[in-house]
């Protein structure tokens, strides 16, 4: 099961602050959210059910850490993103991604160094990956002709 957008704020603390607490989540996203500490106490419970996160009990409090890491979770993401739209879409939407990005000479350093290993993949033309009627590629047009 995906993590909803709520629970994302949720997560976001626990991976900043590794080990947390209700009360802890509840007065970081008090700065954003006006959810209460029930609101953050059903999420938790089912971000425990899903399986992103562990509690042991500790005193009178539960402590809250990650199963899966935040870059994990964040690749999981960029690919549910990614599958919403046909592949031959995707350079399109990696170019807004370029181009609204504030990067270091570094970052791109390091990005000019991925697309030169990426030579050595290249296809001759990116496959459509839709399910017929979904998408104007003209591999579906030629399908239904
Ligand atoms: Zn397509």
């Amino acid at each position: 099961m995906p993590i909803s957008n709520a629970e994302w704020e949720i997560m976001r603390v626990v991976w900043a602050q590794e080990q947390t607490t209700s009360g802890e989540i509840l007065t970081v996203l008090s700065q954003k959210t006006d959810w209460t500490v029930s609101t953050v106490k059903t999420m938790l419970k089912r971000l425990v059910d899903k399986g992103y996160l562990t509690t042991v009990k500790s005193g009178k409090s539960f402590i809250y850490s990650a199963c899966l890491t935040e870059e994990d979770a964040q690749n999981e993401q960029a690919d549910e993103l990614f599958a919403k739209f046909c592949q031959r879409k995707h350079r399109a939407i990696l170019e807004h991604l370029l181009d609204s990005t504030p990067m270091t000479m570094a970052d791109i350093d390091a990005l000019q160094a991925l697309l030169l290993t990426k030579k050595a993949s290249a296809v001759d033309e990116v496959p459509c990956n839709c399910t017929p009627g979904q998408c104007r590629c003209k591999e579906h047009v030629e399908v239904s002709a």
